[in-house]
């Protein structure tokens, strides 16, 4: 099957043709450095399949014409599905795949890195002694050992973290609407959002992005939260009201946040701006706090996790050639987009 793949980088290239030909070569992949829009979409002219990145737009006018160029799947590479109108694509008759599940453990431990980085300063302190500064003025940390670590979205990721805080000695409460008997099982006990904004030491962020998660933390929740708290997101951007965040931090309120999404990240994250200007106001205020660390969406980048992305895609698309539908559907029912002009 002929497929053509959006917002490619080496990696992506690299992991994906190991996959095709340890799969026998079926499909005839093309690559694209350019990001799905309306005006590169007729790239995948003759190809039965996209597969997409995290912030590929992919609405109802882009269905409406790679359908009429002759594509039936987009084979979406990685878990999430928000950036996929599923109902334009149902009418239009196009299948959803996705890889459901690739490695929690590439996400849960980079939120780890963020969380230990962040207390002891160690992006601060790396820089000082590079430069011969040698004091420790303004890298005071804590003890995680008995701190309480609030999981909102207790599914593979936050389940991960979990076991790996209960390492560390940390009390464990979650927030999710589906309670997994595991929480419990690692010591963890289920609390309602409101308990977890108000009782945790540190709150991370593994809920999908749907329109009920949407700045599920905004203002109304940091007014919750405990003074001092870290936050962490590698969710999805939106879960966040950044305006929320950005006054949380002024006031005090947020001793320490954490970010390798923002919700406006599909005009900055994977590509080199070094020598532009950032036009994001937003962004770049929060690029100004000491307390502030961010990634620019790479929790996933790992050898383990691409690799198993790159298996699990070509798996949906030789599934969805012998029978019509990827391994790992995604049906409509699940999402809605959250507009129906784009
Ligand atoms: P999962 O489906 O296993 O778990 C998600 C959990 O969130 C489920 O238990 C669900 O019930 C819960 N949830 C849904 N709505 C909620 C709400 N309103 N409040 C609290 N919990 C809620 O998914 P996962 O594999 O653990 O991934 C979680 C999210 O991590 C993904 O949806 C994706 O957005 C994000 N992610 C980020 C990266 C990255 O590189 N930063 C990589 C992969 C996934």
């Amino acid at each position: 099957m002929q497929v053509a793949v959006f917002s490619t980088r080496a990696h992506d290239r690299q992991f994906l043709d190991t996959a095709n030909e340890a799969a026998g070569s079926q499909h005839d992949i093309r690559y694209f450095e350019a990001h799905l829009n309306l005006a590169t979409a007729g790239l995948a002219e003759g190809a039965s399949a996209i597969c997409p990145f995290v912030n590929d737009q992919i609405g109802p006018a882009v269905l409406k014409r790679l359908s009429s160029q002759g594509v039936r799947l987009v084979a979406l590479r990685g878990a999430g599905f928000n950036n996929v109108d599923l109902a334009a694509a149902e009418a239009l008759g196009i299948k959803i795949g996705r890889v459901p599940a690739y490695s929690p453990y590439a996400i849960a431990e980079h939120a780890i890195a963020l969380i230990l980085s962040l207390n002891r300063k160690i992006y601060r302190a790396y820089a000082r002694v590079r430069e011969g500064n040698f004091s420790l003025d303004g890298l005071l940390g804590f003890d995680l050992h008995g701190k309480t670590v609030g999981i909102v979205g207790t599914g593979r990721i936050g389940i991960t973290l979990a076991r790996i805080v209960s390492g560390f000695g940390c009390e464990i409460v979650g927030a999710d609407p589906v309670e997994s008997a595991e929480l419990r099982t690692i010591g963890g006990r289920y609390v309602s959002l409101d308990e977890l904004l108000a009782c945790s030491d540190i709150v991370t962020l593994h809920c999908p992005l749907t329109p009920e998660t949407r700045h599920l933390i905004g203002p109304g929740a940091v007014a919750k939260m405990k003074r001092g708290v870290m936050l962490i997101n590698t969710s999805r951007g939106a879960v966040v009201d950044t305006r929320a965040i950005i006054d949380g931090l002024k006031a005090g309120k947020i001793g320490n946040l954490g970010l390798d999404v923002y919700e406006e990240e599909g005009d900055l994250f994977f590509e080199d701006l070094s020598d532009q200007v950032i036009q994001d106001d937003a962004f770049a205020r929060l690029l100004t706090f000491p307390n502030v660390l961010i990634t620019g969406h790479q929790a996933f980048f790992t050898r383990e996790a691409l690799q198993a992305i790159a298996e699990t895609t070509i798996a949906n698309l030789t599934e969805f050639e012998a029978s019509g539908c990827p391994l790992h559907p995604v049906s409509a029912e699940r999402h809605v987009w959250p507009s129906a002009s784009t």
